[in-house]
């Protein structure tokens, strides 16, 4: 074996937020670390992930917000470093974090650029290289540490952070170093439905409660705004559910668009607005309850005239009506346009306090190379930046 050409206590795969994150925990305890980038800079798909204002954390930060299965997996993480710890850490480092408007979504001012700058700012001070433009396809367990090829160099490391996201070549070196690793899927997508009338109501926001059913089974249930499309609906609950439709067939995506109000609550208000006396069109008496153009959709579907009146619907219309109110169901052809993708190296194999791979010594695994599934919105922001501090506190 040739003398490597490098020779660092601590080599990192990957310089997006986990692997950043890693990098400046392990130089501030005095480790010599290199981290290397494939793209020329680093952290381009968070950049993408909130078009210039990309949420670093949410304010509804919680366990629950990562798949069922996984909640136990990332709570030390987010134990070690909570919301106000992150806030800490960015204003230690010059850069206050506020909450955005909508969504719990918490950002930067100067959005995604300015955190990836403070990251490398901090990555810099640490005393940490960043090797950018550096594809990391062969690495090695040997005796006492890690052997990688880097632009056909050999290069050698104690310890070993792979922190690439979901990326083909990072599932590839995980696998080549022991770890079961999942097929990534599509997630936080919006969801194709080729019923005809959504067409006329594309572009509507509405907040309701979503129920995503396989055949007979509920797959879960969220509650968030959803956005209708032309052939599909999207949105903050869409993209949350859209991640366990990979692989199921005969889906439909039911909503509530009344998530606050029970069922006999609504019935009263809708018998209520269509009155026993009221002269108004069907469309205009819907008006309290409904978006003009969702109401009349409602009832084409039911197949009633728009210039009917109110006071004639028929027990059938209304008892309709009031079923596509607080149960519409959608049949679900498929995930389209994925933000991201599920999957990555089983967090079964990973010790959730340290990030240590449980079957190859010295290998640390951070961010979204692991198979977590955050909710949209910023959690998987925060949870790289956690599990990256851990892996760099600890390699
Ligand atoms: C459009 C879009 C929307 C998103 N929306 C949200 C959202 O709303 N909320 C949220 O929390 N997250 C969102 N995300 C995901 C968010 O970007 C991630 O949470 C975060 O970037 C994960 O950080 P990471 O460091 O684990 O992985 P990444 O950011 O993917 O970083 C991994 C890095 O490793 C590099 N790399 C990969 N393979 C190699 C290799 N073999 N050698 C060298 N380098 C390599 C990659 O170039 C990349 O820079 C979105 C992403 C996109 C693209």
């Amino acid at each position: 074996m040739p003398e490597p050409a490098l020779t660092r206590d601590v080599v990192v795969i990957g310089g997006g937020p986990a692997g950043l994150m890693a990098g400046i925990a392990a130089a501030q305890r005095g480790r010599s670390v290199a981290v290397f980038e494939r793209e020329p800079e680093s952290c381009i798909r968070f950049l993408l992930s909130g078009a210039g204002d990309a949420p670093v954390s949410n304010t509804g930060l919680d366990v629950s917000r990562f798949g069922g299965r996984h909640a136990r997996f990332v709570s030390d993480a987010i134990a070690q470093l909570p919301l106000p710890a992150l806030r800490d850490w960015f204003a230690d480092h010059g850069l206050k974090l506020r909450n955005a408007e909508h969504y719990g979504h918490v950002v930067a001012p100067g959005g995604g650029t300015a955190v990836r700058d403070t990251l490398l700012g901090a990555l810099e001070d640490a005393g940490a290289e960043l090797y950018a433009g550096v594809t990391i396809t062969r690495a090695e367990a040997v005796a006492g540490g890690f052997a990688l090829v880097i632009d056909g160099e050999p290069v050698s490391a104690n310890a070993l952070v792979l922190a690439t996201g979901p990326s083909p070549t990072g599932h590839a070196l995980a696998h080549g170093l022991g770890h079961d690793v999942a097929p990534a899927t599509p997630a936080h997508a919006a969801l194709a439905t080729d019923e005809p009338w959504l067409a006329s109501v594309a572009g509507l926001w509405m907040d309701v409660r979503a129920t995503l059913h396989a055949g007979n089974r509920a797959l879960a249930t969220r509650e968030g705004s959803l956005l209708f499309q032309d052939g599909a609906v999207s949105g903050e609950v869409v993209f949350n559910l859209s991640g366990l439709a990979a692989g199921m067939r005969d889906l439909e995506l039911e909503l509530d668009f009344y998530p606050e109000q029970s069922q006999e609550d609504v019935a009263e208000w809708l018998y209520r607005a269509l009155g026993g006396g009221t002269r108004e069109f069907a469309p205009a008496a819907l008006d309290r309850m409904l978006p003009q153009r969702l109401a009349e959709a409602f009832l084409r579907i039911l197949g009633v005239k728009a210039n009917a009146r109110a006071m004639h619907l028929e027990l059938k219309d209304r008892q309709g009506l009031l079923k596509l109110m607080t149960a519409l169901r959608l049949s679900i052809t498929g995930a389209r346009d994925p933000e991201t993708r599920f999957g990555g190296a089983s967090v079964r194999q990973v010790d959730p306090r340290t990030f240590a791979s449980r079957v190859t010594p010295g290998l640390y695994l951070a961010g979204e190379i692991l198979d977590v599934q955050p909710d949209w919105g910023g959690f998987g922001a925060h949870f790289a930046l956690a599990s990256g501090q851990m892996a760099g506190r600890h390699a």
